[in-house]
């Protein structure tokens, strides 16, 4: 049966944004009758906040979503995250990057390119056996010059253990030079060059800590998710999680839905500068979830504005008819929820 995950990050409050991503997500599995798994994805130690896990799947339940594995975590076991690391060590396709935030923009010739103000990595560390470009298909990534000898990631031992006048390392991944193609069920043909616009981007911070990409790779792999349905401000994502699908020889990637985001009426994705746009915002003013939810069947193309349960969403919703460019969230939308 296929599998898909809803994989809220406990990094703030859901916003009408991310609930409606939850709610395509959800009504798809359920019209389709793929399995549901929840995975909480707590790995950003320093932006997570207390109760944010507990309170978005509270929230979640309360809008009508069910699931039908979960709640998994991330922090609570690293093991199969270092093991991912450390085999892509072995295979000479990650190699260990003592760079600061610092130098990686002197070293910077124009303006960072990649969305999310992704700083593009110029290859400082890069073993020189590899080449500037072009390496990480099978040749050996032999330790930096300059960089002390690691054995195994550093990732199992603690800061205690470091010598004084050794940085911790990170490490990234080498990524070949071009463009790659993905076939993204809602969003079509998807090209990107992760190397001109990441380069060697990190799987596993100086903390310990396996990043984003490497953690939702290693974990989509073992929970058995074949479908993913999010927001496309993380198709260039989808391309890294390609290569470490690759790399790490876990079979073809799962199939993708991206969706175009909810944005503020400047354009800019839903957030804090737009104004109080949590979902629970509204519920602490006694908005119904049916009236939520209405303006998300508006939202993706289900006609005007019309309570409804999440059961009666899912019976309605048709891919085809949500809008192919970004949602704007107005003054209107708001209205119409607070006044009910
Ligand atoms: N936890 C991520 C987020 O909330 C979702 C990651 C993903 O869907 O791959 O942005």
């Amino acid at each position: 049966m296929p599998r898909t995950r809803l994989a809220p990050s406990p990094t703030g409050a859901l916003h009408l944004g991310n609930v409606r991503t939850f709610l395509v997500n959800w009504a798809v599995a359920r019209q389709q009758g793929w399995q549901i798994v929840l995975r909480v994805e707590d790995l950003d130690g320093p932006r997570v906040k207390a109760d944010a896990a507990s309170e978005a799947i509270e929230l979640l339940a309360w809008l009508g979503l069910d699931w039908d594995e979960g709640p998994y975590t991330q922090l609570a076991d690293l093991a199969p995250y270092h093991a991912a690391l450390d085999r892509l060590i072995a295979a000479g396709q990650a190699y260990p990057c003592r760079c600061t935030r610092r130098e990686i923009e002197a070293a910077q010739l124009s303006a960072p390119h990649g969305d999310d103000h992704e700083l593009r990595y110029p290859g400082t560390c890069r073993p020189p056996s590899v080449g500037p470009e072009g390496g990480g298909s099978g040749r050996s990534a032999a330790e930096p010059p300059g960089c002390a000898a690691v054995t195994g990631s550093s990732l199992h031992s603690s800061p205690a253990t470091q010598q004084p006048d050794d940085r911790a390392a990170a490490y990234r991944l080498l990524v070949p030079a071009g463009e790659t193609t993905i076939e993204d069920n809602f969003a079509g043909a998807h090209c990107y060059d992760v190397s001109a616009a990441t380069g060697d981007f990190l799987i596993a911070t100086k903390e310990g800590l396996p990043s984003y990409q490497l953690a939702v790779v290693v974990d989509d792999a073992r929970q058995g998710i074949d479908r993913v349905v999010r927001g496309d401000d993380l198709l260039s994502s989808a391309h890294r999680q390609r290569l470490l699908y690759d790399r790490l020889e876990l079979g073809p990637p799962p199939h993708s839905w991206h969706l175009p985001l909810v944005v503020g009426p400047d354009g800019r994705r839903l957030a804090k500068r737009h104004g109080d746009t949590r979902a629970s915002y509204y519920r602490e003013r006694g908005v119904r979830p049916e009236r939520i939810i209405g303006l998300m069947a508006a939202w993706c193309g289900l006609g005007a504005h019309e309570e409804m349960t999440a059961a009666a969403f899912a019976n309605r919703l048709a891919l085809e008819c949500l809008p192919r460019k970004p949602i704007v969230f107005t003054a209107a939308d708001d209205a119409w929820l607070l006044n009910s």
